[in-house]
């Protein structure tokens, strides 16, 4: 049987427009240099772009752990099943336990190990990072964990009715959807229909607060509007703050969708001006693709060997914080 080649497609998301603005470079490694790493036969740089890309920060790993647990949770409520909040928990901490070993190891460059986890930057880059501030780290889970159980939400979703459950965290494969004629990859971690009949999308965080999250989920509230053939004016969106017990919601009405749609546009646009051949998706030369000046980016930046900017990094993190 053939296999089906596949291409490097053009399409948006909020990660790839924040990539886009933080720094160009670290943008065309992720998005295209590193194209075809996958493959066994593939050049040695473009394989090692292809690891760093795929690594993660301790942060980002303690909230991707989160994200699967409530997942899986929202899973089994909705088929039925029990969930034991002490045996996620006790999950969640083996499965940091076995994450940890495999990335301390390094074993990513030469062991596959689960889809969603490769490794982690600290220890790739040899950081020095503190037992106690591991330790932070897995309590970050812990105390997200206890407060989702611990609120509205696993009666609300204990108490849906099977047609009002839409989708839960449903993946790249699924949740995308086109706008003016771009793909546009939206993943809701929850989205339902209220018993008012109001769609309703909600995206639990483990950070703090920041400007760009309202943006994230006007563009779910426009995939699930068109997914699911509902009025977008009654979608509802809700940020849910897990480790500081907090809910936003998100005003989702005409003139914020028409906005959003806007910026939207530009950032197509701005991403557009720096490929050779938009069909194909072929970016022009490296240099239209600049390093950032802000070396304070690159301090969390998997790219930062074969970038060049490793020893700058370094001086930047051996630096005493400020005080304000
Ligand atoms: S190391 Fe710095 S300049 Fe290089 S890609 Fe990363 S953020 Fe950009």
């Amino acid at each position: 049987m053939r296999r089906a080649t596949l291409t490097n497609d053009f399409s948006w998301s909020k990660s790839r427009h924040e990539k886009f603005s933080e720094c160009l470079r670290a943008y065309y490694l992720y998005y295209y240099r590193s194209w075809g790493g996958w493959e066994a036969e593939a050049p040695k740089d473009i394989r090692e772009l292809y690891v760093l890309k795929k690594l993660s920060n301790r942060y980002s790993w303690a909230g991707s752990v989160v994200h699967e647990c409530l997942r899986d949770v929202l899973l089994d409520w909705r088929s039925g099943r029990s969930v034991e909040p002490a045996e996620v928990e006790a999950r969640a901490r083996r499965l940091m336990q076995d994450d940890f070993r495999h990335s301390q190891k390094k074993a990513y460059w030469t062991h596959k190990y689960r889809k969603a986890f490769t490794g982690l930057v600290e220890h790739e880059y040899a950081e020095p990072v503190a037992d106690e501030a591991w330790k932070q780290n897995w309590e970050t889970v812990r105390q997200a964990l206890a407060w989702f159980f611990s609120s509205r939400w696993p009666a609300l979703a204990r108490s849906l009715q099977p047609a009002q459950w839409l989708e839960v965290d449903a993946g790249f494969d699924f949740s995308s959807f086109t706008l003016d004629g771009v793909k546009m990859f939206a993943i809701p971690d929850f989205a339902y229909v209220d018993e008012a009949g109001a769609p309703v999308v909600v995206d639990w965080k483990t950070g703090k607060a920041r400007e760009g999250y309202d943006e994230q989920v006007l563009g779910y509230s426009l995939y699930v509007a068109q997914r699911y053939k509902l009025p977008v004016e009654k979608v509802r969106a809700s940020l849910v703050y897990l480790n500081e017990g907090l809910e936003q919601q998100v005003q989702v009405d005409l003139a914020a969708l028409e906005s959003f749609k806007a910026r939207f546009a530009q950032s197509v646009a701005r991403m557009r001006e720096l490929l050779k051949d938009p069909a194909t998706n072929t970016p022009k030369d490296a240099s239209v693709f600049p390093m950032t000046e802000e070396v304070s980016q690159c301090v969390r930046c998997a790219f930062r060997r074969p970038c060049g900017r490793l020893e700058a990094a370094a001086q930047v993190q051996a630096q005493p914080p400020k005080v304000a």
